[in-house]
């Protein structure tokens, strides 16, 4: 991997400009990658040569848009492991893949006093919309609590079950500590009970294989601009027996069969859960990132990255003052972090100026910002093209800074 990184920041146009006149250092890849020079091409490629409404038309446009829609459907189903492509719903993201399961498996399989488990260290895409639900339903929402590593207590975790548990829905990778979950180990604990088990894999699947057959994960979502893919398109994976079971989302075209005042019936798996006509340019570039991760091998990025962590982990503890919140045993491309009392916002705004991109505040996790006793962390996240030179400018950045306060 180390040989070809500067090949890989070729493939990135946007790697070499410029930031008040430093060279771009880009290290808030939890927020969103970049995109390959072949994702966007394959997206203007669509448009100038293909573009057509897809499952419509009875012309040779619309279907070679329906074949390449659909092949990233299967490429999707390849990366992840699903067992058919019935199982790969296309959604706008993340947030919108949740809403939707939050959505349709609260209308048929919770009432009122039926409880949901996630954990302290949910993004809010996975906590508001359960309480959007609790407010409608009255349902309730039991929280797994953590330890000061950031590590999920397991043994707190099976007490929480309870009769009236209906479903667990837990983030795999914590965008704020990097703490890699046990979800293997928390879905078999959820399947002991009879429930199914949600998993935010938005910021696992860009870092490390998930295979969602050897998780046994029921439901399992992601975003594909974390992955190198453009913005406005995700996934919402989900066991067949369970997406047969769940009523639709939206209502609209395409998710229906046959529609009458009377009477609708609505479409075969997965076009039930997609009304109204999908993002099927944004699904080819998701399948283009894909294969360009499956190109490079997703073992060896994350081993890349892995060494890039513990290289910055080891220089950013050598700053005095330097606070780092997250020391799971298990950890992914993430580092959240305060200087003595510098405002985190205060360190991002001058690193920006030495054209340093990193995330200042509480990443969209403020009940975990309430765990940690703090309003908001600087967080550095990396992707397969950083380099360790950028991380020695971050630290020489952070020592600057210092100085200055
Ligand atoms: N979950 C986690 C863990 C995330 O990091 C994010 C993005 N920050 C989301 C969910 C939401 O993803 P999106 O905004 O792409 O819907």
């Amino acid at each position: 991997m180390n040989v070809d990184i500067q090949k890989i920041r070729e493939d990135f146009p946007i790697l070499s400009r410029t930031v008040y006149g430093k060279p771009l250092v880009y290290f808030d890849n939890g927020a969103t990658t970049q995109k390959p020079r072949l994702v966007v091409d394959a997206l203007v490629d669509e448009y100038y040569s293909v573009n057509a409404n897809v499952h419509r038309g009875v012309h040779y446009l619309s279907q070679q848009a329906t074949e390449l829609h659909e092949a990233s459907r299967e490429t999707v189903r390849q990366f992840i492991n699903a067992r058919s492509t019935n199982e790969v719903v296309f959604t706008r993201g993340t947030t919108e893949s949740i809403n939707l399961l939050v959505s349709s498996f609260g209308d048929e399989f919770m009432e009122e006093g039926d409880e949901v488990i996630v954990s302290v260290m949910e993004h809010h895409s996975n906590i508001v919309p359960w309480q959007l639900l609790a407010a409608r339903k009255g349902i309730a929402i039991k929280v797994i609590p953590m330890n000061d590593r950031g590590e999920l207590l397991l043994d707190e975790y099976e007490k929480l079950f309870s009769e009236r548990t209906k479903i667990v829905s837990v983030v795999h990778v914590s965008n704020v500590l990097g703490t890699v979950n046990p979800v293997k180990e928390m879905i078999a604990t959820a399947h002991a009970h009879g429930v199914p088990c949600l998993i935010d894999a938005a910021q696992s699947i860009p870092h490390m294989k998930v295979d969602v057959q050897e998780l046994d994960a029921d439901f399992l979502v992601f975003s594909a601009h974390k992955i190198y893919g453009p913005t406005g398109v995700g996934v919402l994976y989900g066991k067949e027996e369970w997406l047969d079971r769940l009523p639709p989302y939206q209502g609209g075209g395409e998710m229906i069969q046959h529609v009458s005042f009377e009477k609708t019936t609505f479409n075969e798996l997965p076009f039930k859960f997609e009304a109204g006509t999908p993002d099927y340019i944004g699904t080819t570039g998701l399948a283009k990132a894909l294969d360009y991760v499956n190109g490079h091998g997703i073992e060896q990025i994350a081993a890349h990255e892995h060494e890039l962590t513990t290289y910055a982990l080891q220089r950013l503890k050598e700053i005095p003052h330097m606070r780092i919140f997250g020391e799971a045993a298990e950890r992914g491309a993430v580092i959240s972090f305060l200087v003595g009392d510098i405002h985190h916002f205060d360190l991002g705004t001058l690193l920006d100026r030495l054209g340093i991109a990193v995330r200042t505040g509480h990443h969209c996790a403020q009940p975990l910002m309430q765990r940690l006793g703090i309003e908001g962390t600087v967080r550095a996240s990396f992707a397969m093209y950083n380099t360790k030179s950028e991380i020695d400018t971050l630290v020489a950045g952070i020592e600057r800074v210092s100085k200055m306060f």
